[in-house]
């Protein structure tokens, strides 16, 4: 291991996070050659230092430079370099020594490291979805130009690479994203209304950052992956669909021409995509759970009330109208989940609100990174705003 070309000097961008902290395990698991060069933490520095303990990293990168101010760095015993601030993460996303970049900062703060990991021909597993889903046609293109790859860590989109391998592109006919249903699939809309902070974080079957785990409970999380989807697998909005399957064990499904469909099957565990994004073409064990054959286990799906669900309509629509459209929806639900957690607006007002967003913004077919930028800002304020007077 490995027999392809080498990736093992790796960048773990989120390191302290749940994708980061799975990456870390499966790197110590892999073990020689595979090894972290840097790892980055935002406001987590203790846990940051425990990570990079033993571990012989070159770099540290603590991004929250008010948190920074405070820490103290004469602890990083080892000979690390610290670096200090948001920049420190394009650094460690371009340094030479990395070859394959772990995208797992949450939200489109991760958007400068993914899209510098891009330019710089690496291989970016990416868990940070949220980079493509605000500019993934410059994520995408970057990637291409450069000679680098995009390998998803994303279960589902894991799923659908791995499915994809059996077949050639011009055969797909639609590939099927499965979405547990969260938390609420069985609530009535009222009841939803009333939903507590509590009940949207109790997952039933992942254990996440708390992000990504309402915006399980919202689906706003599949709006996004139906968005990540377009632009990793270069699909129309039209042929990628959402099922419900409350067991996590189906992660996702690809449909030939011919009827065929191909699934990737495991029980839940992040630890399994991470793994393979690292070591692609190549599998090696993994210490994830495996299927039992001896038990008898009921696979279920249904299809999704996008009614009781309309996160979803937001996701479909703004895969196909693309420009500024996935940086507005996208901000305004980081902006709205973080007030829903602060306790300032209901559960079902976080939808209502990047709805409201999107349509009041102005409208670019073809914005530039700058622009997507500023009206990342302008969207977080917008709903800020809204959320005072609602
Ligand atoms: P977590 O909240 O657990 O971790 C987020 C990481 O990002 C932490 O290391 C955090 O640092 C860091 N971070 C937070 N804010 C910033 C910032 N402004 N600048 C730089 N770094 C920051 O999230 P997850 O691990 O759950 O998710 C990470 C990404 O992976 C998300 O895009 C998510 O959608 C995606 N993903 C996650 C899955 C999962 O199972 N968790 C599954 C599929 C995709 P610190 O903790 O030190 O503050
Ligand atoms: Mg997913």
């Amino acid at each position: 291991m490995p027999d392809s070309p080498s990736k093992t000097a790796v960048a773990v961008l989120g390191a302290t996070g749940s994708i980061g902290t799975a990456t870390m395990d499966v790197l110590r698991r892999l073990g020689d050659p595979w090894h972290a060069v840097g790892l980055s933490a935002h406001s987590r520095l203790s846990e940051l230092r425990d990570l990079s303990l033993g571990s012989g990293v070159r770099y540290v990168a603590a991004t929250c430079t008010e948190t920074a101010r405070d820490f103290d760095f004469g602890e990083f015993a080892g000979g690390a370099e610290v670096l200090i601030g948001p920049e420190a993460l394009v650094r460690l996303a371009e340094d030479p020594a990395v070859d394959t970049v772990v995208a797992a900062v949450v939200g489109s703060a991760g958007l400068p490291s993914t899209l510098a990991a891009a330019k710089a021909g690496k291989r970016l597993a990416l868990a940070n979805k949220e980079a493509l889903v605000v500019a993934g046609s410059l994520v995408t293109q970057a990637s291409r130009l450069s000679g680098g790859e995009i390998i998803p860590i994303d279960s589902e989109h894991s799923a659908i690479f791995q499915a994809l391998q059996t077949g050639r592109a011009q055969d797909v006919q639609r590939i099927i994203l499965t979405a547990s249903g969260g938390p609420f699939r069985t609530w009535s809309p009222s009841q939803m209304a009333q939903a507590t902070v509590g009940d949207a974080l109790a997952h039933p079957t992942w254990q996440m950052g708390r992000k990504i785990t309402i915006d399980s409970a919202t689906m706003m999380n599949k709006a996004l992956e139906v968005i990540e989807a377009r632009w990793l697998f270069d699909l129309p909005p039209e042929k990628i669909g959402v099922v419900i399957h409350p067991q996590s064990i189906i992660h996702s499904m690809v449909e030939f021409v011919d009827g065929s469909v191909i699934a990737q099957l495991s029980p839940p565990d992040m630890r399994l995509p991470i793994q393979y994004a690292l070591t692609y073409p190549d599998r090696t064990g993994c210490p994830c759970p495996k299927m039992d054959w001896a038990q008898a286990v009921q696979l279920e799906w249904e299809p999704v009330d996008t009614e009781k669900f309309p996160a979803l309509k937001l996701g479909w629509e703004v895969a196909s109208r693309g420009g500024t459209c996935g940086a507005v929806v996208n901000a305004a639900n980081e902006a709205a989940v973080a007030l829903f957690l602060a306790g300032e607006i209901r559960f079902t007002e976080i939808v209502t609100g990047c709805r409201r967003i999107l349509e009041v913004h102005n409208y670019d077919a073809s914005p530039t990174l700058d622009e997507l930028m500023r009206l990342d800002r302008w969207a977080r304020e917008e709903i800020t705003k809204w959320a005072a007077v609602c």
